[in-house]
């Protein structure tokens, strides 16, 4: 773990979004969240890149809705309009606090 670590370490790409555009794209902090969720870092990556913290509820709570054969269609579109919102909100803060 630790080469692949290094590895995306030394590899970042840089946002060419904001390089264009000068502001951030919707996925910046990816890499920087995902490099410290590898390094075991699940605090440091939320707050890196916030929609982290939702993609891990997401996936926790459809596996129970899964496993409880709760999981609807209903509820399905709910869970991913409200990771739409929870990315276009991150979004939005980035560009408007930094
Ligand atoms: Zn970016």
């Amino acid at each position: 773990m630790e080469s692949i670590v290094d590895w995306l370490s030394s590899h970042m790409l840089p946002c060419f979004h904001k390089q264009l555009f000068g502001f951030s794209c919707p996925m910046c902090g990816f890499q920087r969240g995902l490099i410290l969720l590898l390094q075991g870092d699940v605090f440091g990556s939320i707050a890196c890149f916030p929609p982290f913290a939702a993609w891990f509820l997401t996936l926790l709570a459809c596996i129970v809705l899964l496993a409880t054969k709760k999981m609807t269609k209903r509820i399905g579109w709910m869970i991913v309009w409200i990771n739409l919102g929870v990315f276009l909100f991150n979004w939005i803060y980035q560009n408007v606090a930094f």
